[in-house]
């Protein structure tokens, strides 16, 4: 087992690149892309017989509920993204539990079974906010991205950072690291989105067996928003977040194909529970 997946499910209207044109009370008026890009992620796993870790906003969930189901019926890990997107950095410590709790029960009740992982909106995980995962009951975060220039994404200073993917944060508590590679010293994204979609694929599939062979094991992760080009296109925002959402949109289904055809996939519990 060395590759794990994972999908962050939200739909286009409510990542953090399109927030300032569109506001939270006009999320229930957008036309909602997500059922049918999922159902497009579920066909491409299942033709390859692969199975992945879903981490889903609590928004989505609630309206949702029976694309939650189909996920977790297919044999997918269900795993939580928090309610409605908001960075952690952004929340106070009792809105964070909240927001957290609200979540993973949204979840269990809809698949009867416990929710164990979490994944932080943009990476924006903070040292306590850990502790408050641990004390909900979760077994492991996915939050930690340490690259260099992105602002938003989160730090946990408490942690010295060692060469492995999956390492224990606390008895029983892990942290599943997004993958990047080391290029002369410098810590560059190699776990999928925009990434992904930007670097050919040929050099990524190497990037891949590189971490692989240094750090044991490699995790990905992709959005539904990724796979659709076809999504309503907001004008009225900052350049380099529009290039951040839409570039190479049209290629992702098909280096998604080809990723799953030269490499064997697997839910980040598989990993955790050995
Ligand atoms: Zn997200």
């Amino acid at each position: 087992m060395k590759c794990l997946l994972s999908v962050d499910v939200e739909d286009w209207f409510q990542v953090e690149n399109l927030k300032q044109a569109i506001d939270k009370e006009s999320w229930d008026k957008k036309t909602s892309r997500v059922e049918r890009n999922i159902d497009l992620i579920l066909e491409l796993l299942d033709q390859r017989n692969t199975k992945a870790t879903f981490f889903i906003l609590g928004w989505i969930a609630e309206r949702h509920p029976l694309v939650i189901k189909k996920i977790h019926n297919e044999g997918h890990e269900i795993a939580c993204h928090g309610y409605g997107h908001d960075l952690v950095t952004h929340l106070t410590n009792d809105k964070f539990r909240q927001d957290v709790s609200l979540t993973k029960n949204i979840l269990e009740n809809l698949i009867g079974e416990e929710v164990i992982g979490y994944r932080a909106p943009n990476f924006s995980i903070t040292d306590w906010s850990i502790e408050i995962l641990i004390s909900l009951g979760f077994k492991y975060d996915s939050s930690l991205f340490p690259i260099v220039g992105h602002s938003r994404y989160g730090k946990l200073k408490k942690v010295t950072i060692p060469n492995k993917s999956i390492f224990e944060l606390q008895n029983g508590f892990y942290q599943v690291m997004l993958s990047y590679l080391d290029i002369g010293g410098l810590k560059v994204p190699w776990a999928g989105g925009l990434y992904f979609r930007l670097i050919p694929y040929e050099l990524f599939k190497r990037g891949i067996e590189k971490i692989t062979e240094q750090k044991g094991l490699y995790i990905f992760y992709i959005h539904p928003w990724e796979f659709d080009p076809g999504q309503p296109k907001v004008n009225n925002i900052k350049l380099n977040y529009k290039l951040r959402h839409y570039t190479n949109l049209k290629t992702t289904e098909s280096k998604f194909k080809r990723l799953l055809k030269d490499f064997n996939f697997y839910r980040i519990k598989d990993a955790i529970s050995i």
